[in-house]
């Protein structure tokens, strides 16, 4: 039996204190295969939320490609090795332009601290603008970018953020109207960064903005953006962190989907299906300026097991289609999720396997905050873990592994009913 409040002591007594938890009763997980994870007391669970396990929890070929590099060679990336070299010609591969040099590293946060290094190193200047709503990870430099999360020393003049797109309260109006609103205060930022002397530099964001609740946009939403940005000499960065490796179904980046050309694109947590692997991709004339300005070295970053798992999530995505795959179920989910609407829906959007349901009380979208934790918590009781996302974590975030099938999206959205049918509103 799992012993939760001595787990949980252990935790805040070895760990420290205010560590994160999902759930009032957190899930004491020990092991998962594809989309389920099962509990110490043997409960099964179906795994909604994580994109971690891109091609699924403890995929066979993911693990078989780790453990025999483990077994041949693992040390630091000083060395000669094909492995990080061949990985870097697929991955950039799968770039639109001229996006074909990478560093690898082990986590989304170090590779945006590189990206946004690599601004100031080719602009020259320290400003970054990033939007109100995000998460881009916890370095020093990129915890300043953080909504909910304060940076040590508190704001700094040289980070301006600006208002998240939005689908219920878009700014300035819709589509064509918000995109215009969102380049105007992307263009203030800039004014104030040059008036106050730091000048701009770079623009950060996720382009699909999955912390921020994923607003729907039109293709060409950041054309004005993009017109703004070049015109002040700007460089601009893509967190692929969440959309990135196909997980919007459509497009195998996020970026591509609303036809941005970023220069600087930074990825993740899916990317080695658990093993700590991210990496920054940029041209090729940026990644010289700061090689060579920085010396940068990473000792794991790209050694040969992060590449073998790497590389090993690249062929199950093709052998196994996942992408068509999270096409597929994506679109059966949005007509399921269509079908289990409650009075407190306000929204449901997304694309392939990564949806929104956003919820509101009479127009309230933060009254509904409370009722979106005892959803989240309800359904964690049923069996099914998803969470929270938004201004005020006031909808749910439904990112499954990429094998996710039809019988498992029919499996959430019953469950979903009956969690939002068991509760107040
Ligand atoms: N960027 C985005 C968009 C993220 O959501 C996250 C993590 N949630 C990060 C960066 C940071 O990644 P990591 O936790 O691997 O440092």
């Amino acid at each position: 039996m799992s012993d939760t409040p001595t787990l949980l002591q252990r935790r805040a007594r070895l760990l420290g204190p205010n560590m994160t938890t999902f759930y009032s009763d957190p899930v004491h997980i020990v092991r998962g295969e594809g989309a389920w994870l099962w509990d110490a007391d043997g409960n099964r669970f179906l795994d909604c939320y994580n994109n971690v396990p891109h091609v699924g929890h403890a995929h066979p070929k993911v693990v078989e490609a780790i453990t025999q590099q483990a077994a041949t060679l693992n040390t630091h990336t000083r060395y000669l090795h094909e492995g990080i070299l061949d990985y870097a010609e697929r991955l950039t591969g799968t770039m639109d332009h001229d996006l074909d040099t990478m560093i690898m590293v082990c986590t989304g946060s170090e590779a945006n601290d590189i990206a946004l290094r690599m601004g100031r190193a080719v602009t020259g200047k320290t400003g970054i603008i990033c939007t109100d709503n995000t998460y881009h990870g916890n370095t020093d430099l990129v915890s300043h970018l953080s909504a909910k999360k304060t940076p040590i020393g508190g704001a700094v003049e040289w980070v301006k953020k600006v208002p998240s797109p939005d689908t219920l309260t878009p700014l300035g109006g819709r589509d064509e109207a918000q995109s215009q609103a969102f380049a105007d205060e992307v263009q203030a930022a800039i004014d104030a960064l040059e008036a106050e002397g730091h000048g701009f530099g770079t623009l950060i964001l996720d382009p699909f903005f999955a912390n921020e609740g994923l607003p729907e946009l039109s293709h060409g939403f950041l054309d004005p953006t993009v017109d703004v940005v070049r015109k002040a000499g700007g460089v601009i960065i893509a967190d692929e962190v969440q959309p990135g490796f196909g997980r919007t179904g459509g497009h195998f980046w996020g970026h591509q989907r609303i036809g941005l050309a970023p220069d600087i694109v930074t990825m993740g947590k899916p990317m080695g299906n658990g093993h700590p692997v991210a990496a920054v991709v940029t041209r090729p004339e940026i990644m010289a300026e700061f090689r060579n300005r920085f010396g940068y070295f990473n000792t794991f970053g790209g050694n040969p097991v992060a590449v073998a798992a790497a590389s090993a999530v690249l062929d199950v995505l093709e052998e196994e289609g996942l992408m068509t795959n999270a096409l597929r179920i994506g679109e059966h989910l949005e007509k399921l999720l269509c079908q289990v609407k409650h009075i407190n829906t306000a929204d449901i959007r997304g694309a392939g396997l990564f949806w929104c349901v956003e919820f509101d009380i009479d127009g309230d979208t933060e009254a509904a905050a409370p009722f979106c934790a005892r959803l989240v918590d309800e359904m964690r009781n049923r069996g099914v873990l998803l969470h929270s996302v938004g201004r005020h974590y006031h909808g749910i975030k439904i990112r499954p592994p990429m094998c996710f099938d039809r019988a498992q999206a029919e499996l959430l959205a019953e469950t979903l009913d009956a969690a939002m049918k068991a509760l107040p509103a």
